[in-house]
């Protein structure tokens, strides 16, 4: 089930979310949802507080190579109680764009260039993995949706400046919509 997408403004999207304590049949039917949502929206990642659930989970969509490097799949990925362990001092800088903030895409937004994360999956497993680039760059956006952080708050002063007004019209579009 396609689920609706809360938008800035809503004061779920700046909730610190709650860690999930059972992988119940509900939060399996969550992460269900949130993957077919952030696939009809062509999204790479997806966080709970996104969809109205302030609880620490999120979806995200990599490129897998299986071995082949002609032939790349896509692979849903469900982080659960994600912990970001280490971060690299190597910064770098990638466009970013966010569904909670439609239309809105920056470039250059810094983030590190690996880093460290344990999380959940869906079997309740623990999965600690070293990731670089794009995969990294998203389990930090959506990591950030859990503490209530935007990308927009990770934007160099001269860049939010630049941003400022467009940032304002979006709000104000998309307020009572959410
Ligand atoms: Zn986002």
């Amino acid at each position: 089930m396609k689920l609706p997408i809360k938008y800035i403004g809503e004061p779920v999207l700046r909730e610190k979310a709650q860690p999930i304590e059972s992988i119940t049949d509900e939060i399996i039917q969550l992460a269900k949802d949130m993957i077919e949502t952030m696939h009809s929206k062509n999204a790479v990642g997806l966080a709970a507080p996104q969809v109205g659930q302030s609880l620490r989970m999120f979806v995200l969509t990599v490129l897998k190579n299986d071995g082949d490097k002609r032939v790349s799949t896509e692979e849903d990925r469900v982080y659960i109680n994600p912990k970001i362990l280490e971060v690299s001092h190597e910064i770098v800088g990638m466009n970013e764009g966010c569904l909670s903030i439609p239309g809105l895409y920056i470039d250059d937004v810094l983030r590190p260039k690996t880093i460290t994360v344990s999380s959940l999956n869906l079997e309740g497993k623990e999965i600690v993995e070293t990731i670089s680039g794009w995969h990294a760059r998203v389990v930090l956006h959506e990591n950030d949706h859990l503490n209530g952080v935007l990308f927009i708050d990770r934007l160099q002063p001269r860049q939010k400046k630049g941003f400022e007004e467009e940032i304002k019209k979006i709000k104000r579009k998309y307020e009572k919509k959410s």
